[in-house]
């Protein structure tokens, strides 16, 4: 009786869980994006690459580059991957010099996650969704936009604990997501999230 009454509760809990996946689980689960490496994902045949800025290369709202992070850039530059930073932030000004003196293209403010911002960026990176990444710190955002346009998604967990104020609300919403999808077994393995 009880197996029964379970199998299709299970199934069509497994459909939910898919269909849920399909829209906001990242294939790549990482710490930072220092543990990304581009030539892998040159070899994995991505040629451009969409990168957040606020708590995925920086803590939010501070726009300061680092050694470590101009070395990033410059081996995916090496590697044949070219950035591009998408940033949400209203603070045009600060992202353009920020992207400037990382030497890669930029689009701010952005409207992620609407596919806008992403075409917007592949059409400056020449590339289109089989062979463009993106790296962000946000479900909602970077990888629920990422994954409706096909393009090959990697959550990092965020640099800080230090968020906008609507974003805090929403990493609870992210948190309840990403741990279904755990129980699951649809979140890819590495960073454990919080
Ligand atoms: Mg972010």
């Amino acid at each position: 009786m009880l197996g029964r009454a379970r199998g299709p509760s299970a199934s069509g809990g497994d459909r939910v869980a898919k269909g849920l996946a399909s829209f906001v689980c990242p294939h790549e689960y990482r710490r930072s994006v220092y543990d990304v490496d581009a030539r892998e994902l040159k070899r994995r045949g991505i040629d451009g690459l969409i990168v957040d800025v606020d708590n995925t290369l920086v803590e939010w709202d501070k726009h300061e580059v680092t050694t470590q992070m101009e070395e990033w850039f410059d081996k995916a530059r090496d590697a044949g991957v070219s950035c591009c930073i998408v940033s949400n932030s209203t603070r045009a000004s600060k992202v353009s010099a920020f992207a400037r003196s990382l030497g890669a293209e930029f689009i701010c403010p952005a409207t992620k996650p609407l596919p806008s911002s992403f075409r917007s960026a592949m059409r400056r990176l020449g590339t289109h969704s089989s062979n463009t990444a993106v790296i962000g710190d946000q479900v909602f955002t970077d990888i629920l936009g990422g994954n409706a346009l096909g393009l090959r998604t990697i959550l990092v967990q965020p640099v800080s604990p230090r968020e906008f104020a609507w974003t805090r609300l929403i990493r609870k919403a992210e948190r309840l997501v990403l741990r279904y999808l755990k129980a699951r077994g649809l979140m890819p393995g590495d960073a454990p999230h919080n």
